[in-house]
């Protein structure tokens, strides 16, 4: 059974303290930091429960999944894509999406462009970028960013906002925090470089997001700690 939204506020409640926690701990203001509940695998009320606590967007990683919840919601909250994006599914995905966290390859930017086009609309978008150098991870190897970067801003209808990553799995937190690190500091490069802002930083999960924080996260995409463990398809 799903959980009820009381358990999950307690959960929320418990997660934006620790997000706090965490900034005050690096010297941050508090409110640099937003909560993305991640709500892959779970049903379509974790949208409204999200909704109700006040949060303005939910992460999902798979487009057709994210399409059907929301078919079976009004829950007001922005839908960002977080997972991998097959070519043939860009199209769907700027039509459906809000953000796309997952641009990891050139291949997307032309279909992704015309999308938006078509839509009418100017798609965030961040650049995933595989600073932990995972063989298992998706997203741009960090040579290959500037690159990536340089054609995305010459795309009219994406609005380039930032870099996403996902640390390697690890039991040793000093990982994680050089993935971080890593991603921040190819952030200060390119947005030195290229004269582009760039001023999110999508990083960190139930696991690792208070790493994430000390080392500059703006975005923290959390499932597990908000809605409880997800069956093993999901992961
Ligand atoms: C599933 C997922 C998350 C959330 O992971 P948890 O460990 O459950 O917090 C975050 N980011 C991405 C890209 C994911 O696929």
């Amino acid at each position: 059974m799903f959980l009820s939204y009381e358990a999950f506020r307690a959960a929320a409640d418990a997660i934006s303290k620790a997000i706090v926690e965490a900034c005050i701990e690096a010297g941050r203001r508090p409110g640099e930091v937003q909560l993305l509940p991640v709500t892959k695998t779970q049903p379509a009320a974790a949208a409204d429960y999200v909704a109700r606590y006040g949060l303005p967007a939910v992460g999902e990683n798979r487009v057709q999944e994210a399409i059907e919840k929301r078919a079976q919601t009004q829950a007001s909250v922005r839908w960002e894509l977080i997972g991998h994006l097959q070519s043939n599914k860009a199209r769907i995905a700027a039509q459906q999406f809000d953000r796309i966290q997952s641009v990891d390859r050139a291949k997307l930017l032309d279909p992704l462009d015309r999308a938006a086009a078509e839509l009418g609309k100017t798609l965030p978008v961040l650049l995933q970028v595989n600073a932990g150098r995972d063989p298992a991870k998706f997203g741009a190897e960090l040579e290959d960013a500037p690159q990536l970067l340089e054609q995305a801003l010459g795309r009219p209808h994406l609005r380039v906002e930032g870099l996403m990553t996902i640390a390697p799995l690890s039991s040793d937190p000093e990982v994680a925090r050089r993935t971080f690190a890593a991603l921040r500091t190819l952030r200060d490069e390119l947005a030195a470089r290229f004269g582009v802002p760039l001023s999110e930083l999508s990083m960190g999960m139930t696991s690792d997001f208070r790493v994430a924080i000390a080392e500059g996260s703006t975005t923290v995409r959390v499932g597990t700690a908000l809605f409880g463990a997800r069956a093993a398809l999901g992961q």
